[in-house]
């Protein structure tokens, strides 16, 4: 089935704001909670939807890229197709519940007793899944990086996971104890007014910050923390035309939490590093080619720069100032996959300006020469082509 446009799913404009958003998510998610709709497969498959949508649409950086790309992410949240890369492809109810707690009232969710016994098994609670923080780092990449796409290797500065204690923080990775206050749950549970009425909540446990678990005796390698900050290698691919100040998404490469879990994801921010010759417009680039005057005349060809090389040029006699060649396809890729941009040679005519006795006898011969001077018809179209630039 063909996806659903996220501002569509939660019936907002474009340019909605986070409250708006959240007003809308909120309204959907009313009517279709679950404890709302037991059974109902179909208003779980909204609900979802909707959690989609407000997932990707309440983070700036997941709704930019949306604006940009739309549903057509890739695996590491680079465009070029496959599924949508962010947090989709089926957010489980755990995964709404625990990232929009918010949305359903503080830092709670519902107790889902309602919805556990409409699927026939109940929900367990289970201890809360640390995240680590992300890691942000600058990339800067030459035109012919971007133009071709490249692999990177990088060793990076990172908390990772203590391999002598598994992550936990505890030595051996087994000196803990059953927490007593939630019996390893890493939740307790609560009466708490929310919008839908008093509801039993599940809140994180106080005790062992809903891990559950409580460490007697810490690792000495990592005092207890589960983590130790090391440089580790990290290899990425970077697609083809990718822009300045463009964030790619690198899952699971960011720090390890404290105490084990997942890691935050690797940030890569894009920074061009600028061509000596040619300027990026789009995925277009454009070079400024200075033809000395005899070569625009009477015609020849010039070498011009392009990404990675040079190309040869055929120049036609009688070529203007203003006139604008295209080598096709020598730009940059679209990030999506399609076509490529164009090389623009934006031609310039030099007049020569310190020239010798000799040279300026044999110009002054022509000077009157009728075929020296425009014609109002080429004016008209040398200067209807220029006009633009003065609109
Ligand atoms: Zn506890
Ligand atoms: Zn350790």
């Amino acid at each position: 089935m063909e996806k659903r446009d996220y501002y569509e799913v939660l019936g907002v404009s474009k340019t909605a704001t986070a409250d708006e958003l959240k007003k809308a998510y909120r309204k959907l998610a009313l009517k279709y909670h679950p404890d709302k709709n037991p059974g109902d497969k179909e208003a779980e498959e909204k609900f979802k939807e909707a959690a989609e949508a407000y997932d990707v649409l309440s983070d700036a950086d997941k709704r930019a890229k949306y604006d940009q790309f739309g549903h057509n992410m890739g695996p590491q949240g680079f465009p070029g197709g496959g599924s949508y890369g962010y947090s989709t492809g089926g957010m489980s109810m755990d995964d709404i519940f625990s990232a929009f707690g918010d949305i359903f009232g503080g830092h709670v969710h519902f107790d889902m007793g309602g919805f556990g016994s409409a699927t026939g098994g109940g929900r367990r609670a289970r201890p809360r899944q640390n995240r680590g923080d992300d890691l942000r780092i600058t990339l800067k990449l030459s035109l012919e990086d971007i133009a071709n796409g490249v692999s990177k290797t990088l060793k990076l500065k990172a908390f990772c996971k203590d391999e002598h204690c598994n992550g936990t923080g505890a030595k051996d990775g087994t000196s803990f104890t059953t927490c007593p206050t939630c019996h390893g749950t890493g939740t307790v549970t609560r009466a708490h007014q929310t919008f839908l009425g008093m509801q039993q909540v599940q809140a994180v446990c106080p005790d062992c910050n809903g891990e559950g678990k409580i460490i007697n005796e810490k690792c000495h390698y990592c005092n207890g923390t589960g983590v130790e900050h090391r440089e580790q290698t990290v290899s990425f691919n970077i697609p083809a035309g990718v822009s300045d100040g463009m964030t790619l998404t690198i899952k699971g490469k960011g720090n390890a939490p404290m105490h084990g879990g997942i890691n935050g994801d690797l940030l890569v921010v894009i920074e061009e590093i600028k061509h000596p010759e040619l300027i990026r417009d789009g995925n277009d680039v454009v070079y400024n080619l200075m033809l000395d005057f005899p070569t625009a005349a009477l015609g020849g060809s010039v070498e011009v720069p392009t990404i990675g090389g040079r190309a040869r040029l055929k120049i036609a006699p009688g070529t203007q100032p203003g006139k604008i060649l295209r080598l096709r396809g020598k730009g940059l890729p679209s990030t999506d996959g399609y076509g490529k941009g164009d090389e623009l040679i934006n031609v310039m005519v030099y007049v020569p300006e310190n020239l010798t006795d000799e040279e300026k006898n044999e110009i002054e011969k022509l000077r009157n020469s009728p075929n020296m001077q425009p014609t109002a018809s080429v004016k008209d179209r040398i200067f209807s082509k220029l006009r633009h630039i003065f609109d």
